[in-house]
Parts: structure tokens; C-alpha cells; sequence
């Protein structure tokens, strides 16, 4: 027991991000290794973190991104072509860029400029590399980028998808959400992109939908857009993260936010996820902050040095401990969520 107890001390001490390993009953923290085919490390999913701009204030978004908050910042493509290399070295299968917004940056925002060029420059290199999905609100901005993404498609095919959110069906709760009169703008943005070719990805979060099943979730959705003959695929998150705005909403309440849940390596089966099918397992995600891009296990923790795995893609391919707040909460809980698209 004496020796035992020595490799548990000395274990919890080489940790170098300060996270503790073993809880009050010495049980083991739960952790992913990176992904090897045949020994080789590989990647499969690239996620880039455009920057926490948005011109919503949506008031679940867990990166409480804003016109106002600019933490996670844009990223160039003089800065990302390298990690887009490397990416293109581990054999990324796919790249998505969120935010934020990714079609605004400050002078969009602020109406000095119509369009994101340096997003567009991103985005036309990282197609050359990978199928590539773009997460946006689909709102007012995306429109002034419609003839580069008209180019793209015809370059690209369906190797460019966008994934678009409506909270719900209904314009009364999704307006709720996000804004007074947004449903009516995305809808229509989505008929417009869909007379450009596009398929779009129509994204939910379960909690927030009164459809109790899947059939009737899809369905929902479809009957919006049957009557103008708009094909849609739509994507379900499985979980919200009480994050960002919600942090805020809760501390106004006078309420705290759930405690953390202790993962131990015994929980993947308990919980029937396994590892491998988490994002810290095939994935990895650049953000950039205080000028620097840093990489992290996914895009559900962001702006924590505790969970950042390096600067670059190599040195980022390193056991992740499952410590964050979100990995219970987002990926571990109930059915599980993942920020992969999976059409229903
Ligand atoms: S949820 Fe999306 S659209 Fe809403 S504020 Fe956050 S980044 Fe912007
Ligand atoms: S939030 Fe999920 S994907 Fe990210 S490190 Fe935790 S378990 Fe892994």
C-alpha cells in the first residue's frame, strides 16, 4: 500500500497542468489518448476557432462570444497555413471553422468592411486540404460573402457545407434565444443559399425542443422548408454547457453553476462512451489568444492554459485528462454530444 500510495503521489506531482489525477477515494482521473492507425498518429477532425466576435448575443452561446468580446481572436492565413500543413501531414478527413461569427471581424462589425477577407483566404486554402464545414448564424453578414461561396461551390462541390442553427422550429423560441427577429433573417438566408446549391446543415440543441424523438425532430424541421422545396440535413446536439452567458445568467440568479463531476478511468464503461469515441481522442483545436495559437482537445474548452496542449499539431498529440467541467456535462452526460456533424 506504502509503495502504492508513493506512485500515486508521484504521479499527481509530474502532472504539468495541476489537475488532479486521483480523487478523494484514490480513484484514477480518466484520460484519451491521441489516435494511431498502425502506430502512425492521425487526425481527423481540425477545428479552428475564428475568433468570439459574433453580431448575436445569444444568450446560451458558451464562448459568450458578442460584437463586444474579442478573447479568442482572428486568425490570418499567414498564421494558419502552417497548422493547415500539418494538418494535411496527419491526414485531416475534415476542418470546421466556428467562432464567433466567422464571416464578421471588426470592420465588418463595425461596417468599414463588407467582408471577412482574411476568413475567405482561410477557408479557400483549407478546402485544397479537406472537406471543410462552416458553423455560422446565417444571419445578415453571410450574405455579403454569397459570390466567393458561389465560387467555392462550384470549385468544391459538396466538399463545402454549412451547418446552420435554429433553435427550434418555431420563430417565437428561437427568437428567444437569439434575438428578436433572427429567425425570419436565417430563414431566409438559408433559401438563398440553397438557390446557390448548398445542402444546408440545420442544427439544434436537444434541450431546448419540445419534439421528443428523432423522426419527429427531423420532420419538424423539414416541413419549414418542404414548401419551397429546400433539402436540408439536420444535425443534433446532444447537450448545452452551462458556460459562457450562462455563467452570467446563473451568477445574476444568484445561483452557482453545477460542480464539476470526477471522471475516472472506470466511467467510459460505466457511462458507455469510449474513448474513442470522444473528440480529444481524433481531434484538435486552434484558438488564438493574446496574439499566439494555441492548440486544444476540442472546441468545447477554450481560454483555460490548464488544457492547452501546445503550439503545434505534433506536440498537441498528448494524453488529454479528462478535468474540464464539459466533459461530463457535454460529452459524457446521458446520451453523450459531440460538435461532429451527424445527420439525423
Ligand atoms: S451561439 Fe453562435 S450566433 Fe449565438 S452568440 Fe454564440 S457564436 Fe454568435
Ligand atoms: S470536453 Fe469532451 S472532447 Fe473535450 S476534452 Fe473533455 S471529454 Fe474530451
Amino acid at each position: 500500500m506504502a509503495a502504492q500510495t508513493l506512485t500515486l503521489i508521484r504521479e499527481h506531482r509530474e502532472h504539468p497542468d495541476g489537475i488532479e489525477l486521483f480523487n478523494a477515494k484514490c480513484e484514477r482521473r480518466g484520460f484519451v489518448e491521441p489516435k494511431r492507425v498502425n502506430g502512425r498518429l492521425v487526425l481527423e477532425d481540425l477545428w479552428i476557432m475564428q475568433g468570439s466576435l459574433c453580431d448575436l448575443r445569444c444568450t446560451h452561446c458558451y464562448t459568450a462570444s458578442s460584437p463586444g468580446n474579442n478573447r479568442l481572436q482572428q486568425i490570418t492565413l499567414d498564421e494558419l497555413r502552417p497548422h493547415l500543413d500539418d494538418a494535411a501531414r496527419f491526414g485531416v478527413e475534415k476542418i470546421y471553422f466556428t467562432g464567433g461569427e466567422v464571416f464578421v471581424n471588426e470592420d465588418v462589425l463595425r461596417g468599414r468592411e463588407q467582408r471577412n477577407e482574411e476568413f475567405l483566404k482561410s477557408l479557400s486554402y483549407a478546402l485544397e486540404i479537406a472537406p471543410v464545414e462552416i458553423l455560422t448564424n446565417a444571419r445578415r453578414h453571410i450574405r455579403n460573402h454569397f459570390d466567393a461561396l458561389r465560387e467555392l461551390r462550384a470549385r468544391h462541390g459538396d466538399r463545402l457545407r454549412l451547418r446552420i442553427t435554429l433553435e427550434s422550429p418555431r420563430a417565437a423560441e428561437h427568437d428567444a434565444i437569439r434575438g428578436k427577429s433572427t429567425f425570419a433573417q436565417t430563414m431566409e438566408t438559408i433559401a438563398q443559399l440553397a438557390a446557390i446549391g448548398f445542402v444546408p446543415i440545420i442544427t439544434a440543441e436537444r434541450s431546448f425542443l419540445s419534439e421528443q424523438t428523432e423522426e419527429r425532430i427531423r420532420e419538424a424541421y423539414e416541413v419549414l422548408f418542404r414548401e419551397q422545396g429546400i433539402r436540408i440535413e439536420v444535425n443534433l446536439i446532444e447537450n448545452v454547457m452551462e458556460m459562457g452567458h450562462q455563467l452570467v445568467q446563473l451568477a445574476r440568479q444568484g445561483r452557482q453553476p453545477k460542480p464539476e463531476v470526477f471522471i475516472t478511468t472506470s466511467c467510459f464503461a460505466i457511462l458507455n462512451k469510449p474513448t474513442e469515441s470522444l473528440m480529444c481522442h481524433h481531434s484538435r483545436c486552434i484558438q488564438k489568444i493574446d496574439g499566439e495559437l494555441r492548440y486544444y482537445p476540442c472546441p468545447v474548452i477554450y481560454d483555460d492554459p490548464r488544457f492547452e496542449l501546445g503550439r503545434t499539431l505534433e506536440d498537441s498529440f498528448r494524453r488529454v485528462y479528462i478535468a474540464h467541467k464539459n466533459c461530463y456535462d457535454y460529452c459524457m452526460k446521458g446520451r453523450g454530444a459531440t460538435c461532429r456533424t451527424r445527420p439525423l
